[in-house]
């Protein structure tokens, strides 16, 4: 019996001094001293023993048990202290595990990049719904009532909103021009802000469209607002994302919103102007609309276009993100792809 006692105080003595952790430490004093615990069990077994045998057995338990309670006592406090200086309370021998690294999303990416490029030229980042109405989408930028992006070949209109009529005829946005007519209802000019977002298009996919894409708007309201200070404003933009001088070309556009409207267009990047898939082998793509906000949009908004000019700019931000990474498939910004993702980690 007393060969019992000598093993049970070894493998205690052992496991005692190899705890790490608290939790793991209270177990093992229940696996003692419990009501089944080891050494309760052999404090019930004293009275079992044969009486020759019986001093000499109490004697050795009762002496074990006062010498595991005391080195539990003392694990604890080691462990305490431990925790104390660490702020841990786990096993820090154990071997770790690799963490997954986490990235920003390219998109993202250019999104913060942009907002700070913006932000250090005193523009405001500002932020519109997601879901937005003919009212703002349309009405209130000068689109006439019978224009073919209002149909629902190219606007995904909410169920029920169908055969409703402007601020009742909800859709997801379309293009985040709206939200700039929300910002001049409630803003005092002369400002400058700029909204990044998603929106969405009910137009079929490949290479170079998505149905959901993300947009980047921006817009000068001064007393006087240069022609030649939208342009500057987008060269200096376009040279901040990519880190160098991107060639880039204005032409005639015709956009609703602005008068007189104008397209810029910037060479590819991804096959230096020679023409690939993304940029339809013409070497040009289409980046942005731009132009002075049209007089009806001023209305729109409740400014004055006999005293305020200005001057929009609407950069499609996922092309922005292709010419800097060379991707040349919109479709696997929105893929989920792990594969892909984790090249930007
Ligand atoms: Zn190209």
């Amino acid at each position: 019996m007393l060969d019992k006692v000598k093993h049970l105080g070894d493998e205690a003595r052992a496991a005692i001094a190899q705890c790490r952790s608290l939790d793991a430490l209270r177990t093992l004093e229940t696996s003692l001293f419990g009501r089944k615990g080891s050494l309760t069990l052999l404090l019930k077994a004293i009275k079992d023993v044969a009486p020759q045998d019986k001093k000499a057995f109490g004697q050795g338990v009762n002496a074990l048990k006062e010498e595991l309670g005391a080195a539990l006592a003392q694990q604890k406090s080691a462990l305490l202290a431990l925790k104390a200086e660490q702020g841990v309370d786990f096993d820090v021998t154990l071997p770790g595990s690799s963490a997954c690294k986490g990235s920003q999303h390219p998109t993202l990416r250019m999104m913060n990049d942009l907002n700070e490029s913006f932000a250090s030229l005193g523009f405001e980042i500002y932020e519109g719904p997601e879901i937005s109405s003919e009212a703002y989408c349309f009405d209130s930028l000068n689109f006439p009532a019978d224009h073919p992006a209002r149909e629902s070949m190219d606007t995904f209109w909410l169920r029920g909103c169908e055969d409703k009529k402007g601020a009742e005829r909800l859709s997801l946005r379309p293009h985040l021009t709206g939200a700039s007519v929300r910002y001049m209802q409630t803003h005092k000019p002369p400002f400058r802000f700029v909204y990044p977002g998603r929106v969405a298009r009910n137009e079929s996919t490949d290479a170079g469209h998505e149905r959901a894409f993300f947009q980047y708007e921006a817009l000068i309201v001064d007393r006087q607002v240069p022609f030649s200070s939208g342009r500057l404003l987008v060269d200096t933009i376009l040279e901040t994302i990519f880190g160098r001088k991107v060639k880039t070309r204005m032409r005639a556009g015709f956009f609703p919103f602005v008068e007189p409207g104008f397209e810029i267009d910037m060479q590819c990047l991804v096959c230096d102007g020679k023409g690939c898939s993304v940029c339809k082998r013409v070497g040009w793509l289409e980046m942005m609309p731009g132009g002075p906000p049209h007089p009806n949009v001023f209305r729109a908004g409740g400014l004055d276009p006999a005293i305020w000019q200005g001057f929009y700019i609407n950069i499609g931000l996922d092309r922005l993100v292709m010419m800097r990474y060379g991707i040349d498939d919109i479709r696997l910004l929105h893929s989920t792809d792990l594969r892909f993702l984790r090249q930007f980690a």
